[in-house]
């Protein structure tokens, strides 16, 4: 007999059987393993014992009056309790027939008769193990399941042999389909992912397919209703002996939230949370990086410190709230001054942060020399001079603004961060509402560039412009046209030379006046040219970037035309490469336009730039200017001599006229010549020289008649 097992006291077992001695013979074999017995005759009575009383096993006969042992065991799966209690069907012992059906109805196991009752208890004992056993595995399924559903973890599993995909409900979830197939999956997966991403997700997926190869990636999924989510996607790829794919199971996190929570804590901690501004240790960060980027470009860049003047007699009057709005409207001011999408801005792209209290730090990158740090600073104190309103106060600011440079005023943070400190307070001793450099020579030429963006505002109404005329002559030796450059008479600098007065009136603005005063004073000559007799003369005018990138460009060009009776077929624009390749739309417009009123376009110092081939082909360009430093050391530059044969390839094969700039020896011209270059301009003919000498000089062209012979 089994020995009394205590265990086993609380569990109860049914014993089902229409014979009493048989049950009895259960019940006392049970008992001796410390079971606690229940018992019902038939199958009626065990469903109904059943119901009640739950117990944990069930000893089933088969043949029994009322209701027999196979339709009473499927009648207890049907019961939701029912459906995993062991079940031990008591069967004939060569009756196989009462075994399969056993079998059919879920029976856990069977028992033959005559029964070994010495084991019986044993042999429910090992069936409980076993129930419990799957038990666990439901329960921990169950809880993978809710921990997957927690976790937004899905798994797919696919298998090569079958073809068969599984997917878990998760992961349905999560694409809110549900695929049937491999193929299936990648089509919805592909459709599902952001547009961005979906190189990286087929390049995984196909890698692991055919090269067997797992992948670890993180992409957007964009659900139905417009929702981006982030994914974690983990794919393990299994081989078979052959070493074939067999097998990839991969796993499919949301991290969405995950995402959303690490910029929360990001942004708390790089951010400052009254202005939305990067933090110190945000700005140190980009900082770093922005120096090692111009240690290897060799480029300068500038660190400035921003403090604002009186802040604490205008938090202590006003209030800290009006204080803290008034911080706000600040930042966003050096923000918009930094950031601006103006020349002076891309040129001198930066970062903005604020240490805290009323001090801000810009760091530019990019620049090119001091002076951009200085015409940033002055930006910032013309910005920071219009009234701030806040809470019914009209308020005025200003700031001390300190600016060291890389790597003259030294070469890491640090350094350059104390030293555009110390020159801050250098502002601050001056009474503030001014910038100044750490090193006081750069103080002097930042000046000397304030005075002449003075100046040259005042240059048009004070008739200190003038212009130069420098001819083009063609193969034959004939001035073909001659190209209008500026000069400024300056009262007290002389004769300044465009190369350092134009950068400074498009970075303000000036340009646009000084240009259309260019213009008409240009065409003004090519009409008085055409009435003396020259009477095919074309008149070539530079067109700025910023002039061009202007919206009432072509009223302004007709206008000028019809007020100077100067023909449109006899001017040509002269455009740089860069001014065209900004912003195509409005460009295309503008050349169309011109090109319809019949005015010529010139694309100036080709070669220098982008030299794309689409843009001559879609814009309706005329002429190419071959860059004077091609044309320099003609004909001994092999690859200049190169790039010169090419331009003028280029521009034959596009019909396109081609001029070469900067010509000042025979042994270039000869060069230009036999490669048949179709005109030149440079000193070897003529310096741009006034109006009146232009004159003479065309008159007396025979001159160059004879240098072209060829
Ligand atoms: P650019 O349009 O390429 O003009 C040609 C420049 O090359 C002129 O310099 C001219 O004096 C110089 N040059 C001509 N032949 C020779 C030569 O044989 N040798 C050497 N070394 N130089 C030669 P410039 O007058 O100083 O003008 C410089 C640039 O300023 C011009 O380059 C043009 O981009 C700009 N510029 C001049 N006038 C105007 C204007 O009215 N409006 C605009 N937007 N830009 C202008
Ligand atoms: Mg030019
Ligand atoms: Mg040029």
């Amino acid at each position: 007999m089994l020995p009394h097992d205590p265990s086993n006291q609380s569990v109860d077992v049914l014993v089902v059987d229409d014979d009493v001695a048989a049950r009895m013979l259960m019940r006392a074999a049970l008992e001796q393993g410390g079971f606690n017995v229940l018992e019902a005759a038939n199958g009626v009575e065990a469903v109904e014992m059943f119901r009640q009383h739950r117990p944990s096993a069930v000893l089933m006969d088969v043949m029994m009056p009322v209701m027999d042992g196979f339709t009473a065991c499927a009648e207890l799966r049907k019961l939701p309790e029912g459906l995993f209690t062991p079940i031990l069907m008591v069967t004939g012992c060569d009756d196989v027939e009462s075994i399969k059906r056993a079998f059919i109805v879920q029976a856990t196991d069977f028992v033959t008769k005559p029964i070994n009752w010495l084991i019986l208890g044993h042999r429910v004992r090992y069936m409980l193990r076993t129930r419990e056993a799957l038990e666990q595995l439901r329960r921990s399924r169950a809880h993978l399941a809710k921990a997957q559903r927690v976790a937004r973890l899905g798994h797919w599993e696919w298998e090569r042999k079958t073809g068969l995909l599984h997917c878990s409900e998760e992961m349905h979830d999560i694409l809110g389909v549900r695929p049937e197939s491999l193929a299936e999956m990648q089509k919805i997966y592909l459709e599902q992912t952001h547009p961005d991403d979906v190189d990286l997700v087929a390049r995984s997926v196909i890698d692991a397919l055919q090269q067997g190869r797992s992948y670890s990636i993180e992409h957007r999924l964009v659900m139905p209703d417009g929702v981006e989510r982030a994914i974690r996607h983990q794919a393990e790829v299994a081989r078979d002996v052959n070493g074939e794919v067999s097998e990839i199971m991969g796993t499919l996190q949301d991290v969405s939230e995950h995402k959303r929570i690490e910029e929360q804590i990001r942004r708390l901690a790089y951010y400052d949370a009254l202005t939305n501004l990067p933090n110190r240790i945000s700005f140190k960060e980009r900082m770093q990086d922005l120096l090692a980027r111009a240690a290897r470009g060799g480029q300068l860049a500038a660190v400035m410190f921003i403090d604002l003047d009186r802040f604490k007699t205008i938090n202590d009057t006003l209030g800290h709230t009006v204080g803290d709005s008034l911080l706000q409207e600040i930042a966003q001011r050096i923000r918009t001054c930094v950031r601006g999408g103006d020349a002076i801005a891309r040129s001198a792209d930066g970062a903005v942060a604020r240490l805290g209290g009323d001090e801000f730090v810009v760091a530019l990158h990019d620049i090119s020399q001091p002076e951009d740090a200085a015409r940033v600073a002055r930006r910032m104190l013309a910005a920071l001079a219009e009234p701030c309103h806040i809470e019914g106060h009209e308020i005025f600011a200003s700031a001390s603004i300190g600016v060291s440079v890389y790597p003259h005023d030294g070469e890491d943070l640090e350094t350059l961060l104390k030293n555009a400190d110390v020159a801050m307070y250098q502002a601050k001793y001056q009474g503030g509402n001014t910038f100044q450099f750490y090193t006081a020579s750069m103080n002097v030429s930042a000046l000397k560039r304030l005075n002449m963006e003075n100046a040259l505002r005042r240059a048009l109404e004070r008739e200190e412009f003038v212009l130069h005329f420098q001819p083009q002559v063609d193969m034959s030796g004939t001035v073909v046209g001659v190209e209008a450059l500026l000069r400024w008479r300056h009262p007290e600098l002389g004769l300044v030379s465009p190369v350092e007065f134009i950068p400074i009136a498009e970075e303000t603005g000036l340009i646009i006046p000084i240009g259309a005063w260019v213009l008409r004073e240009a065409c003004r000559q090519g009409r008085r040219w055409h009435s003396a007799g020259f009477t095919a003369l074309r008149m070539s005018v530079n067109i700025s970037s910023r002039q061009f990138r202007q919206r009432d460009l072509l009223p302004m060009v007709r206008e000028i035309l019809q007020e100077t009776a100067f023909t449109a077929t006899f001017l040509e624009l002269e455009i740089t490469e860069g001014a065209i390749i900004q912003n195509t739309a409005d460009t295309l417009a503008n050349l169309q336009g011109l090109h319809e009123m019949g005015v010529r376009l010139a694309i100036d110092d080709f070669g220098t730039g982008y030299s794309s081939l689409s843009y001559l082909k879609r814009f309706p360009i005329d002429t190419l200017k071959i860059d004077r430093s091609f044309v320099s050391d003609l004909p001994d530059d092999a690859n200049n001599a190169g790039i010169t044969c090419a331009i003028i390839a280029i521009a034959h094969h596009l019909k396109l006229t081609v001029v070469a700039e900067g010509v000042e020896n025979e042994a270039q011209l000869a060069f230009l010549n036999k490669h048949v270059c179709d005109g030149v301009q440079g000193f070897l003919f003529s310096k741009p020289l006034p109006a009146d000498e232009i004159d003479r000089f065309m008159r007396s062209s025979l001159l160059c008649t004879r240098r072209l012979t060829r």
